[in-house]
């Protein structure tokens, strides 16, 4: 505004008509001056995402398709907390595609296309929201835990949590907001630093080196030994709580061995374990472990002294596992 000689004041409005308004283009901000309104339509490309295809699980879960000006497309999930708890979180990808190329994931198939902008990973958020206010619900949650790596998309990262959590963006506490990794030491020591309060989620998958470079392809070059530190350090300087995501694949992450070695890492970092029943890729030769050796993977790592919980999946019937839709959307 400043730059057009406008006084300060236009930006906040135009701000709570982007995201209280929800408004989708110029023209629909009947409260600025036109000759405004039609400055700002000739200097700016406003480019919002289209909704292609959607899919609900029976628990209330929303699988979302969006498709962006490019006609890339990326997928956002909508997972609401069991029972009567309020929890609304919305699972946002910061990539088309990705570079990490999990083994087990339908989203590292194909790399990554392009990184998405600031507009795309809030738009997903949105989308979320605009969802749960027709049940009456609000967004509570978000994880950056959809495609992509979102410390290999930093910047867009970075600032996408700031807008989330400003008081004229979406006013989501930035406690309630968690940025997943799958470990790149530099970014996080430079997460570390921004000043923020989000929760860091580490997505181990396994306890040790070898078996993560075999899993994660990316893994190789980064051994635990200069990543753990790194989360360490992150802790240390935000006081925030570090999270262990673990992906349980039957065979072979899942045995005792391997909760023994979980649980020394976990206690050493002071971190929470959250275990995940994986969700079968067809084409993929992964297997979702029985329930039965998930809980007792639990018990291994309690009573090894970790803190751990084990995440029920909901809605294998909603292409559940991420990249599922998309993939499934593309071959249609
Ligand atoms: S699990 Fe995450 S980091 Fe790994 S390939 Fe899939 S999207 Fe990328």
């Amino acid at each position: 505004m400043a730059e057009i000689g406008e006084p300060a004041y236009r930006a906040r409005q135009i701000l709570a008509w982007a995201y209280e308004r929800r408004a989708r283009d110029f023209a629909a901000m009947t409260d600025l001056p036109a000759a405004l309104r039609a400055a700002l339509e000739a200097r700016l490309d406003v480019r919002t995402g289209t909704e292609v295809a959607r899919s609900t699980a029976p628990g209330g879960t929303v699988k979302l398709l969006l498709r962006w000006f490019d006609g890339l497309t990326t997928e956002s999930v909508m997972i609401p907390a069991p029972g009567a708890e309020r929890r609304r979180t919305i699972c946002v990808s910061t990539q088309v595609g990705c570079d990490v190329g999990c083994r087990f994931c339908a989203s590292g198939i194909g790399g990554s296309l392009r990184n998405l902008s600031v507009g795309e990973v809030l738009e997903q958020t949105l989308a979320a929201a605009d969802l749960l206010a027709e049940r009456g619900e609000r967004l509570s949650h978000v994880v950056f835990m959809g495609m992509g790596e979102p410390l290999a998309n930093y910047d867009v990262t970075v600032e996408a949590v700031r807008r989330m959590s400003a008081d004229w963006g979406l006013g989501i506490g930035q406690r309630r907001i968690t940025v997943s990794t799958v470990g790149l030491p530099k970014q996080i020591d430079r997460l570390a630093e921004e000043g923020l309060r989000a929760t860091l989620a580490l997505s181990l998958h396994a306890p040790n080196d070898e078996l993560r470079a075999q899993l994660i392809p990316w893994a190789e070059g980064i051994s635990l030994a200069a990543l753990l530190p790194a989360c360490r350090r992150y802790l240390d300087k935000t006081g925030r709580e570090v999270t262990l995501e673990y992906c349980l694949l039957a065979g072979v992450n899942d045995l005792r061995e391997h909760a023994a070695e979980l649980a020394r890492t976990a206690r050493d970092l002071r971190a929470h374990v959250n275990l995940l029943m994986y969700n079968p890729v067809e084409g993929l030769p992964y297997e979702r472990p029985s329930r039965n050796r998930a809980i007792g993977f639990l018990k291994d790592l309690r009573a090894a002294g970790a803190r751990a919980h084990l995440r029920e999946s909901r809605g294998l019937e909603a292409d559940a596992a991420c990249g599922q839709l998309r993939r499934r959307s593309a071959s249609a």
